[in-house]
Order: structure tokens, then sequence, then C-alpha cells
């Protein structure tokens, strides 16, 4: 879809060209997509609670509550919390703060297209083991009672979420505007709607934070991890005492908890996702970082409060042993391309050399196929629902929408991979032809 707005203005700018296609339909669907996003991470609460009568409910309820709430004039004030904003509020602050004032290696970005690179302090891993030692001290001291606020107080928690995610994308639309700022191949159209959702500058700070990079793994990824702990409290609190959690909602937050973990452990990986290299930082990204990722992937533990299931020993194991081989597919093949990335070639893996000088890997993972770290993410993600047993498609949403998300993906990428490399990503992918599943996809 070509963005026509953008063909009529003055002479483009060398370092900032006008953006001059458009992705997701262009501005209606970027404006579709800002509004049903959001509305969906209210939709899988209301949809799927313990008082919701069904999961989901029947549509006869669903279209009586749609109908009450029209009627009810005041049914917003529901959604607002001011003790859930100022947690939020507080949380956020928390993560800051940990990020100026813990140790970490400063570690440069990818070359941009000033020629120059950004520095990154990476102390992602101490964010998020001072914050866990928190929570559990906490616990500890003061019993499982005192941290199940978040499932108490999950809407309050989703809008402000969703109202920093709308401030943040509109902080960062209004200040690209500024001169010097460098901006984002893709968000340069020049319209106010489509820039604003894809994200107009690559990389806006606030001093020294970047502000796309540390959304992207901090507040969100690690409150996930929190939140999963808030559901396992309360789940403890509900059926009196850990000893009676029950063993699919430790595999789901085991699993989760470890999934952040490794997130922060591997922090400089993020520097190569097409999210920091390519992306600028809008309400795409930051409805993701900080709405989707704690309270659409934390699904399955919620659940698992009012729906508890007791798996039996086999299947425990089964899920958990899928778990893991998905793990090492993910983990192993993004150590690959990070290692590679970074200079280094430890397993003396083949690679295709390009003109345009960065070398494309042709054996190893990357051998099987074009995105072999997104198979290894979708099975873990599966393995997270499994746990829920299958009462209910609700806690599937996510690896459904994940797999959408990374189809999506590999063509966004490859799109932007055939404008990097031209003949040689042609090349590469007679070399490489699968694009997610080896042998079939
Ligand atoms: P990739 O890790 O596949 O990175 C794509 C980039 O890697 C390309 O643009 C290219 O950039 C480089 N590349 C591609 N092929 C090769 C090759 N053969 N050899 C060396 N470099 C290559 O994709 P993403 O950045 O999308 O994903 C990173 C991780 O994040 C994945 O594990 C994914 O599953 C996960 N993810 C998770 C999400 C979630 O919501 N949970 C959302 C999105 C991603 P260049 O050549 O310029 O270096």
């Amino acid at each position: 879809m070509s963005a026509k707005a953008a063909t009529t203005g003055g002479k483009a700018d060398v370092l900032n060209p006008r953006t001059t296609t458009y992705e997701f339909l262009g501005p209606l669907g970027t404006f579709v997509i800002s509004l049903s996003s959001s509305a969906v991470v209210y939709a899988l609460y209301f949809g799927c609670n313990s008082n919701s009568g069904g999961c989901p409910p029947s549509l006869v309820g669903i279209i009586g509550r749609v109908v009450s709430s029209i009627l009810d004039s005041t049914w917003w004030k529901g959604l607002w919390d001011s003790e859930a904003a100022l947690y939020y509020l507080g949380w956020y602050a928390f993560c800051v703060l940990a990020w100026l004032l813990l140790p970490g290696d400063e570690i440069e970005g990818t070359v941009l297209r000033t020629g120059g690179r950004k520095t990154y302090r990476m102390n992602g891993f101490y964010t998020f083991g001072l914050a866990l030692s928190i929570a559990c001290a906490r616990i500890w001291i003061c019993g499982p009672e005192s941290f199940t606020f978040i499932y108490d107080k999950w809407v309050g928690f989703v809008t402000a979420a969703l109202l920093s995610a709308i401030l943040l994308a509109t902080y960062c639309y209004l200040s690209s505007h500024r001169s010097g700022a460098l901006l984002a191949l893709k968000g340069n159209t020049g319209n106010i709607m489509y820039d604003w959702f894809i994200g107009r500058e690559l990389n806006p700070s606030i001093g020294s934070l970047d502000l796309k990079w540390f959304n992207e793994v901090r507040p969100g990824l690690n409150l996930w991890a929190m939140i999963n702990i808030s559901m396992l409290c309360k789940q403890a609190v509900l059926r009196g005492g850990f000893q009676n959690v029950t063993n699919s909602m430790w595999l789901v937050v085991a699993f989760q908890v470890w999934y952040v973990a490794d997130c922060m452990l591997f922090e400089p990986a993020v520097l190569t996702t097409m999210d920091i290299t390519t992306d600028g930082f809008g309400f795409m990204l930051s409805l993701g970082d900080l709405v989707w990722v704690p309270f659409t992937y934390s699904i399955q533990a919620r659940y698992l409060v009012f729906r508890p299931i007791e798996l039996q020993t086999p299947a425990a194991v089964a899920i958990f042993i899928l778990n893991a081989a998905a793990y090492w597919i993910f983990r192993d093949s993004n150590n690959e391309k990070n290692d590679f990335r970074n200079g280094k070639n430890p397993k003396n893996l083949k690679y295709l050399p390009t003109k345009r000088g960065t070398k494309l890997l042709i054996s190893g993972w990357w051998g099987l196929s074009q995105h072999p770290n997104y198979l290894g993410d979708w099975l873990m993600s599966l393995t997270w629902c499994l746990p829920t047993g299958f009462g209910t498609p609700i806690t599937y949403f996510y690896p459904i929408f994940f797999a959408i998300l990374l189809l999506h993906r590999q063509t966004r990428d490859d799109e932007a991979c055939h404008e990097k490399y031209g003949d040689d990503w042609i090349e590469y992918k007679k070399r490489v032809p699968y694009r997610i599943i080896p042998y079939i996809y």
C-alpha cells in the first residue's frame, strides 16, 4: 500500500527519507488495530474471570453484559483504580532507578545510519533479581496475601499500563519533530495516526535512557514475572497455603519466570532484533511492551487461580520435557546468531558473504530455517498453555496470537532483508528455503 501523502512532500531528507509505503493497511488499519488491541486486553479479563460465568461466557451472557454496561453510564469508572495507578507508577520508577543505579556492562548497539552507535547499560538481570528478591522477601515475611494485589486490582493495572503506553507513544511522536532526530525508515509517512502507531523516531531517548530499548526489556517483561508470582500467591491463599498450589500453576509460573530471567540474562541479544535495529518507537511497541506482554501473556496463571488443575504426573513430565526442548531450540539458535553478529563463530558455522559486508549464517540452526528461533519460541508458548488443559480456548490466546505475529514478522523481516541485502538475500533464500519450520514451512 503506498503512502500518497508522502510523495507530495518537498525534497526528501537524505538521512530521513519519506516513507512511501504503508503496512498494516495504512492509517485506518493502524487506528483499528490501536483500538481493538487495547480492547482485547480488557475483553480477555471480562470474558474470563472468576465471575464471568464461563470462559468465555455464552453469547447471551456477553450480550447481556454489553447492554447493561451501555445502560450504566458510569461503567468506565470501574476501569480506573488510583491505588493500582500509584503502584504501577512506583513500579515504573523502580525500573528506571534500577537501570540508573545498578551496575552493568555498557554495550554498543548496531551501527546507525549516522555512522554512530548507541550505548546501553545491561543491568536487566540485576533488576530482575532485585525485584524477585523484594517480592519473595515480602511474601516470606507478610505471607502470600501480601502479594495478591496485582490479581485483585487487575483492571486498574491494565488501565494504568495502557495510559502509560499512550503517553509514551505521544511523547515520542511529538519529540521526534525536533531537528536532528534520526527517524525510522518505516515511520516517516507524514500521516499522524500512522507514524504515531509505527513509531517515527528510531531511538527516542531522555538523557542516556533509550526509551524503546528500556520499555522493550524492563517494565513490561519484569512485571509479567511479578504478575505470575501474584497469581501463584492468590491460588495459595484460596487453597490454604503454598503446599496446596497445583502442579499446573507451578509449571506455568516456573516456565514464564524462567523465560523472563532468560531474556534478562541474554539482554544484549535484544540489540540485534528488528524492533531495536529497524522499527521506531510508537504505540505498536509501547502497547506490546507495557500492556500485551504482561497482561495477556500471563492469562494462563490468572486462569489457574479460579480453575485450579492438578495434572497427572506423566502429563506434567511430558509438558516439562517439551518446554525444555523448545527452550533449547530458542536459546541455542538465538545464541548462534548473536555470537555471529558479535564477531564470534565458536561452532565454525558456514556463512554467506554479502556485498553489504555483514555475513549470513547458512548452517547450524540457521541452515535449517530462516527463523529457527521463532519455532522454539512458539513451541514454548504452547507449553505454557498445556497445563491449563482443554477446557477453554482463551488460555490458548497467546500461541494463536503469537503464531500470527511471527508469521507477519517473518514477512516484514523478509522485506527488510531484501532491501538490506538485495540479490544476496535471494541467494541466501535459495540456500535456506524454509521460513520457520524446517522441511515444512
Ligand atoms: P531474528 O532474530 O530472526 O532476527 C532477524 C534479523 O537477523 C534479520 O533482520 C537480519 O538482520 C539477521 N539475520 C537474518 N538471517 C540471518 C542469518 N542467516 N545469519 C545472521 N543474521 C541473520 O528475528 P526477531 O528480531 O524478529 O526475533 C528475535 C527473537 O525475539 C526471536 O526469538 C523471537 O521469537 C523473539 N520475539 C518475541 C516476541 C514476543 O512477543 N514474545 C516478539 C518478537 C520477537 P541483520 O542481517 O541486519 O543483522
